[in-house]
């Protein structure tokens, strides 16, 4: 029998594996399905991790209870999260208020973590797969049965399936006093988040709030995205829903076959992602000049044309914007290429810069889980203590991390979050000695 079992070595099961030793639990096995703990954590910020963020707040995070988080910020701050790193080696290093390791590499967090767990004495099992859990317990008294699967057994299960043959039973149980479940959601499903916790979670009771990609990119269907491909440029994107503004941040953006990417682009895609589910469209609209006001930029525009009246209409944004995307907003305004500045009228000049401000770039659906950084919906943490994380319907279980219904900004924000819910439900579990 374990003390404590905890599903999932991603963020969350890491810092709880050594939040729960440090608070004094007996034993704490930490299982993972792939072969090395870690996976997803070491390809985080481009492989150098924002682990937290020095602007911390409970608007940079959503959830179905927006009290939920600002109860678990008081709990775990951005100076705990510091705390927590320094205790295990990690010094880090800022830009602007994003926080990195300051090696900017994140598998030496993901080795920090790991060395910390072994001289804590944590057990580790990779390649073994929990297959389900079962509460056999009563009321108070929980103990859940874990059936586990390892790796080899998986490999034959697959090569069996294959050949349509009976699927092998050989799967072990294990039993546990406290369990956390913290087997992330649905991003990036290559890293061993294939959203099995939701499953687990049902199965004990708990509601869960469909899952929907976040953080990613976003699809159009017009034809003019395939010549702008490979473009990056400083933007200004605003989504309106209706005539109401609900979104407008700058940063770059980058122009792909299918449509646009960047950290700015991700920061809205789950509210295009309401207003399609909503509307069944969602308008966005781009400035390509967004450190200049519009009428002054006409002006420039205007004095342009004036000061270069022989040269042709082709010629008239060279060395101001990437020629691909010159192509575009040409293409789009219809800019006549072919004549000279002096035969272009001023209000075709007025039209295109009109078009440089408000660039209309309709959505019509948001990436897929292959290529989201985050998982909206989850585990409704109204069933959940934000101090503990534990589960209100079922004693001794807990959630951490993504799997629950909470999803923060690019910035450093879920991981935080990933590494708290993690540390407080790692420091109830080794306390409650029940
Ligand atoms: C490309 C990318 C870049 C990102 N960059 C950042 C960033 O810079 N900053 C930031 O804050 N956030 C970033 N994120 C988001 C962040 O990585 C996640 O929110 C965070 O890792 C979630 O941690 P977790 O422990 O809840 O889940 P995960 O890290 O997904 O870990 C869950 C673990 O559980 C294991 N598991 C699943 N099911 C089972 C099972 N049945 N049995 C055994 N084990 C199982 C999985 O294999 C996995 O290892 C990024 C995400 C992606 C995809």
């Amino acid at each position: 029998m374990q003390d404590c079992v905890i599903i999932g070595g991603g963020a969350a099961g890491m810092a709880a594996a050594i939040a729960a030793k440090r608070s004094g639990a007996q034993s704490v096995l930490l299982i993972e399905k792939n072969d090395s703990l870690g996976k997803k954590l070491k390809q985080t910020g481009n492989g150098r991790c924002n682990f937290t963020n020095r602007n911390m707040q409970a608007s940079c995070f959503r959830s179905e209870s927006p009290t939920f988080i600002e109860a678990f910020l008081k709990q775990f701050s951005y100076e705990d999260c510091l705390r927590f790193f320094h205790s295990i080696g990690v010094l880090e290093k800022l830009r602007g208020d994003y926080v990195y390791p300051h090696s900017d590499q994140a598998k030496s967090l993901v080795f920090s973590l790991e060395n910390t767990m072994r001289e804590l004495g944590v057990e580790l099992m990779c390649s073994t797969e929990v297959k389900a859990i079962r509460n056999s317990g009563k009321k108070e008294n929980s103990l859940f049965e874990i059936n586990c699967c390892t790796e080899e057994e998986l490999k034959k299960e697959k090569a069996f399936k294959a050949e349509k043959d009976i699927k092998p039973k050989k799967t072990f149980k294990l039993q546990a006093k406290k369990l956390l479940v913290c087997t992330g959601g649905l991003a990036m499903p290559s890293s061993g988040s294939t959203g099995e916790g939701y499953r687990f979670a049902e199965a004990l009771g708990h509601t869960v709030l469909s899952p929907y990609p976040s953080l990613c990119p976003i699809y159009t269907e017009e034809k003019f995205v395939k010549a702008w491909a490979g473009v990056r440029v400083d933007t200004e994107l605003s989504l309106f829903e209706g005539e109401e503004l609900l979104f407008r941040d700058r940063g770059e953006l980058q122009c792909t076959e299918y449509g646009i990417s960047g950290i700015v682009v991700f920061q809205c895609s789950r509210l295009v992602h309401s207003v399609l589910e909503k509307n069944g469209k969602a308008m966005l609209s781009l400035s390509f000049f967004p450190e200049f006001k519009e009428e002054e930029f006409l002006h420039f525009l205007l004095k342009r044309k004036e000061e270069r009246s022989a040269q042709y209409g082709r010629d008239f944004l060279l060395a101001l914007l990437p020629d691909k995307l010159v192509s575009v907003l040409f293409q789009k305004a219809q800019f006549p290429v072919d004549k000279t500045l002096s035969e272009i009228s001023k209000e075709k000049i007025g039209e295109l810069c009109r078009l440089l401000f408000h660039f209309p770039f309709k959505a019509s659906k948001i990436a897929d889980f292959t290529k989201a950084q985050c998982t909206a919906g989850g585990i409704s943490v109204l069933e959940v203590y934000p101090e503990s994380m534990e589960s209100k319907l079922c004693p001794k279980l807990y959630f951490a991390g993504e799997i629950l219904d909470v999803d923060g900004l690019c910035g450093g924000y879920n991981l935080h979050f990933a590494f708290g819910s993690g540390i407080l439900s790692g420091r109830a579990m080794g306390r409650r000695n029940d």
